[in-house]
């Protein structure tokens, strides 16, 4: 075992709990095999976090709280298991996965509620590539240009290059978005669910935007549990968690490569 803080080579020291101690012989550090690991300076057994961040993808952290007495009768407070999802979703954010995206992008808008805008209305704007991989969340107060405008961005800088073709419902928004932050070489096009037929090149594509309208009819029911978010800052974050959470871990209706959270964590 190496030292975390001087790389040296450490030895055995004893044990606490089911866990092996080691001690550097260089800086006198001691720490365990758990000290290295995401659970770190957690009292509860691995097992009960990771159920318990499982759970609280679905449903309430108070539901979850509810599901482990009942499943492993183990009984942490909803405020911990809201603590280790947020914990988890930095984990997440800071994962080195591929970035590789398709050059047919979708993108779509979607009502949310997040306290201190006027009504309480915010929009969760989301882009998607047409091998369901989801490149960005964004939510914005208002449904207009610069919401439109950001949420592109992002995705660009996440993809790290511009898509040849981006689709998206009818508002207006996009098109000037679309230029502004692609440039002239991506081709806009709007469609819904009706299937809009285009040459492009020599290639003939059948465009329509169904693949994000039905992503987000599942959003709704992940979003249903929290009945509107506080701020929206909080709104970014969650929503960004899930988009980590659909992309590597979710299974899906079309086969795809997933990660346990076993793996993750
Ligand atoms: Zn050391």
């Amino acid at each position: 075992m190496h030292c975390p803080q001087c790389n040296k080579i450490s030895i055995k020291n004893g044990r606490y709990k089911d866990f092996q101690k080691f001690k550097c012989k260089n800086c006198s550090l001691q720490f365990s095999e758990r000290s290295l690991s995401f659970f770190h300076r957690h009292r509860y057994p691995e097992e009960i976090i990771r159920n318990s961040i499982l759970f609280c993808m679905f449903v309430s952290t108070r539901i979850s709280k509810f599901m482990l007495q009942e499943t492993l009768q183990f009984k942490p407070s909803h405020v911990s298991i809201y603590r280790w999802t947020l914990k988890f979703a930095n984990h997440l954010a800071n994962l080195k996965r591929s970035r590789s995206f398709s050059n047919i992008w979708h993108v779509d808008e979607k009502f949310i509620r997040v306290r201190g805008s006027k009504d309480d209305f915010a929009y969760l704007w989301v882009v998607i590539d047409d091998k369901n991989n989801m490149i960005t969340a964004h939510v914005s107060l208002k449904r207009d240009i610069n919401g439109a405008v950001a949420a592109l961005t992002k995705a660009n800088k996440i993809a790290e290059k511009p898509p040849d073709i981006l689709i998206s419902d009818g508002l207006q928004a996009y098109k000037k978005a679309c230029k502004k932050v692609f440039g002239r070489k991506t081709k806009h096009f709007q469609a819904h669910f009706k299937t809009v037929v285009k040459m492009i090149g020599n290639r003939l594509y059948f465009l329509s935007n169904n693949r994000i309208e039905s992503l987000n009819s599942k959003i709704n029911l992940w979003y249903k549990r929290f009945r509107g978010f506080k701020r929206l800052a909080t709104a970014n974050l969650w929503c960004e968690m899930w988009m980590h959470f659909y992309n590597l871990i979710r299974p899906r209706v079309i086969p795809h490569k997933t990660i346990s959270i076993h793996a993750i964590i």
